[in-house]
């Protein structure tokens, strides 16, 4: 077993896990290191800006840094997916009036006046008239009267100020471009050859989207799980499918947002993680989190809130965007973050022992074995008021599982696989554990040591372990084992 060393009981018994975004403002080791000590499960690496160079870079450094603090710290590369953006303007930007005629198109040429070039090739083909085209996350609206070969003219519904490479949204719209872009591919080469632990996919519209990121990834020889970005409408109605192709999914507020009318957003998230949960997938709530501490070192009131609703409604993490890759208060946003997530957890803690609240496992569960180990492993949790539950797991699977039924006991994710056990920081309350091979099959001896390790080994007090899930119900081979310490 790696040396260990100590841990603060923040860092580690915190359930919710948070996610952090790299970027200018947090691209120094020394940064990195802080944003770790503070209780950064995940590091967030945007394909969607910077060179292979620089992500090679950031890569190396998260991983030096994990090491040297004996933290397992998972990465997550995002892919950018078919995000559209505007062209080059010749002073930089335009200002678009109210009920102006403008044209956008997809010929080569640099905007001035009423012309906007569109960097989407595909755009005259798509768009119909009477389609909303938003622009700038949504701040412009233009509508569509008419497309004339190349050009498609609009009618300006809200205006504003327009600049270079501002993004654009189709609401309306079938986007014909493949979910996968050339640029994706090249991209997720990189993720696969760096070895990254988790590969999410931006503007997923159906499962065919993350089938075919699989079978890439396949060929590339390196089967990195896959987030499913819901940001897109046809998303949220395939949702099912989705869930059943990918390995975990995130509610990507921004674009969702833009997308859809912000005011559907809320009860969508809801929604998303009460399915990912009752499909033992973790889910990611991202965006706007705490937007303001971009400037700001306080949060606004609302934000708090919103944190304190996303660990109220159990998602497996809460994600940091711009805060943390931008802001000037990175370390602060990931503190405050931790606080509000630990606040709600302590409250949780206390009414869980007294309701239980099981997932309603999908009826089209194909093990219903499994889920009943799972409710079992929970009750016993609460009844036993356990110490600790202990998941040897090979793949994952299990501790996944566990998670999904968010039990009260601390539990321990142990594996004797580095990149399993960096997965499981990813799953609310899973605490990553590498152990060696040999460590595994004593369970009594296993028990002693971790308990000891993570100093909680109060004599008489009960730990549970459990192990033997797969996702293949033929390998279903649950075992449990009550040991007192
Ligand atoms: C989002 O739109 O909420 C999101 C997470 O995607 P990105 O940060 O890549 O725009």
């Amino acid at each position: 077993m790696a040396t260990a060393k100590p841990l603060s009981r923040t860092r580690l018994w915190r359930r919710t896990r948070i996610i952090a975004t790299l970027g200018p403002a947090t691209s120094k080791r020394a940064t990195i290191e802080q944003l770790m000590r503070a209780g950064v499960n995940v590091i967030r690496l945007n394909l969607s800006h910077g060179s292979h160079d620089e992500h090679r870079k950031s890569f190396a450094r998260v991983r030096a840094v994990a090491k040297k603090l004996d933290l397992h710290v998972a990465i997550l590369m995002d892919l950018c997916g078919p995000k559209i953006r505007v062209g080059h303007f010749k002073n930089g930007a335009i200002t678009l009036k109210q009920k102006q005629i403008i044209t956008v198109t997809t010929r080569e040429c640099i905007g001035e006046g009423s012309l906007i070039p569109s960097r989407y090739a595909r755009l005259h083909r798509d768009v119909k008239s009477g389609a909303r085209i938003l622009l700038d996350d949504g701040n412009l609206e233009l509508k569509v009267l008419s497309v004339e070969g190349r050009d498609v003219k609009c009618r300006v519904v809200t205006g504003g100020l327009l600049k270079d490479n501002k993004g654009m949204n189709l609401p309306d719209s079938d986007l014909s471009v493949p979910a996968l872009t050339k640029k994706d591919r090249e991209d997720a080469k990189l993720a696969a050859e760096l070895g990254a632990d988790y590969l999410a996919l931006s503007f997923v519209r159906s499962a065919g989207d993350i089938r075919s990121l699989k079978k890439h990834l396949k060929r590339l020889g390196n089967e990195i799980p896959v987030v499913a970005k819901i940001e897109r409408p046809e998303a949220v109605e395939q949702i099912d499918k989705i869930i059943e192709a990918t390995d975990a999914i995130m509610v990507a507020r921004g674009d969702l947002g833009i997308e859809l009318p912000a005011s559907k957003v809320p009860l969508i998230q809801d929604r998303l993680i009460e399915i990912a949960r009752n499909k033992q997938k973790p889910v990611i709530v991202a965006t706007q989190m705490l937007e303001s501490m971009i400037t700001n070192p306080r949060p606004t009131r609302a934000e708090v809130g919103d944190v304190a609703h996303a660990a109220r409604s159990r998602a497996d993490a809460v994600m940091l965007s711009g805060e943390t890759a931008v802001g000037a208060y990175p370390l602060k946003a990931v503190q405050t973050m931790d606080e509000i997530l630990r606040e709600i957890e302590q409250s949780q803690r206390c009414q869980d022992h007294h309701n239980d609240q099981p997932i309603k496992h999908d009826h089209h569960d194909d093990s219903p074995m499994r889920a009943a180990v799972s409710h079992a492993v929970t009750s016993l949790s609460r009844d036993l008021d356990l110490q600790a539950i202990i998941i040897p797991t090979h793949s994952g699977t299990t501790a996944r599982v566990l998670s999904a039924d968010r039990p009260t006991s601390a539990c321990l994710g142990v594996s004797s696989n580095e990149r399993v056990v960096r997965r499981l920081a990813l799953h609310w309350g899973i605490v990553p554990v590498q152990i060696d091979e040999d460590e595994a099959h004593d369970w009594h001896k296993l028990s002693r040591t971790i308990a000891a390790r993570f100093k909680i080994q109060k004599r008489g007090s009960v730990v549970l372990l459990v192990s033997g899930f797969s996702d293949d119900p033929q390998l279903n081979e649950p075992a449990m084992k009550l040991i007192t310490l």
